[in-house]
């Protein structure tokens, strides 16, 4: 099957105040070939994207949001409405990632209702998965994913998914070739026999993708792209990536 454009997604997590992460998309500006083959997006930290948009507002480059709340509006102290993100023109907004379900104990029910409040504003949602190290090592991969992705996949929609084993996560240590294949290829069987509608979204890979090892996980059939951390906060560093893909 030809594979889908390329997906390569910068997150800063809580990296980059506002005059940082606006000089980092600039120099992002400068770096990148433009509208190419390749889409990409940043997802700076909620209080950056003001200063990130203007920067990169009519440009190639999109940004979103690292996490939203699934109301509308409400008593909901701290929380961002997926409604204040689409108003600074974000496109896309992360679901789920490791550390919002490990350190602040998201439950996959949440990322449901989470997932749904994007697609109500028009934001994609990049839905993260994937398994611990203790999860791995006891045989528990496919389970954890499938409770996962059953938990928070609507049955059509524009949406991304991004398998990221939390062991491989700002570790150094990126699953090997092997591994991703294998559960990629697991996550695209899946979409097939249970979201048909969504069996074609692009899946992405994260954990420790770095310039050297990113073009061999790209080469692979069902990686679509990466969900970058620690190598997406330099400007150099994200554009070979991107250019792996290109
Ligand atoms: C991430 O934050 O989603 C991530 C994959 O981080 P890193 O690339 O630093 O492992």
């Amino acid at each position: 099957m030809k594979k889908a454009r390329p997906f390569i997604a910068g997150n800063w997590k809580m990296n980059l105040g506002s005059r940082a992460a606006a000089a980092l998309a600039s120099e992002l500006l400068r770096t990148l070939p433009a509208a190419g083959p390749v889409e990409v997006a940043v997802f700076p930290p909620f209080t950056s994207i003001p200063a990130v948009a203007e920067v990169l507002a009519g440009s190639h480059i999109a940004w979103g949001g690292q996490n939203l709340h699934w109301e509308n509006s409400g008593a909901f102290t701290g929380e961002v409405a997926p409604g204040f993100l689409a108003e600074l023109g974000c496109r896309y907004v992360i679901v789920g990632h490791s550390e919002r379900r490990h350190i602040f104990a998201e439950p996959d029910e949440v990322c449901g209702r989470k997932v749904a409040a994007a697609m109500r504003f028009g934001l994609k949602p990049v839905l993260c998965c994937g398994e611990t190290l203790d999860e791995r090592e006891t045989g528990q991969t496919f389970a954890v994913i499938e409770r996962q992705l059953a938990a928070a996949l609507p049955d059509s929609g524009e949406l991304v998914i991004a398998y990221e084993p939390v062991w491989a996560i700002g570790t150094g240590r990126a699953a090997t070739p092997e591994q991703v294949a294998e559960v990629h290829a697991w996550i695209r069987n899946w979409l097939r026999q249970l979201r048909p509608a969504l069996s074609a979204v692009r899946i992405l890979y994260g954990g420790s993708v770095k310039p050297d090892n990113a073009a061999s996980l790209l080469s692979l059939p069902d990686v679509d792209g990466f969900l970058v951390g620690g190598a997406s906060l330099v400007a150099g560093s994200f554009a070979a990536i991107v250019g792996c893909a290109g």
